[in-house]
């Protein structure tokens, strides 16, 4: 059994390459494993996106 345990549940996300994205102020992008909008905090760390947008 191959060791690959998703770590969402521990806000450790992994991004869809092909889905990340720079907004200006950092990395965004996709979990693969969650589907959950998530944030590079920095390098290999990539964390639930908490900035929510309100302007509407
Ligand atoms: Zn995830």
């Amino acid at each position: 059994m191959a060791i690959s345990i998703p770590l969402c549940f521990a806000n450790r996300h992994d991004p869809v390459r092909s889905d990340v994205t720079w907004d200006g102020i950092s990395y965004v992008g996709t979990c693969k494993n969650c589907g959950m909008q998530i944030r590079r905090k920095k390098r290999h760390l990539w964390k639930l996106d908490d900035h929510k947008k309100s302007d509407g």
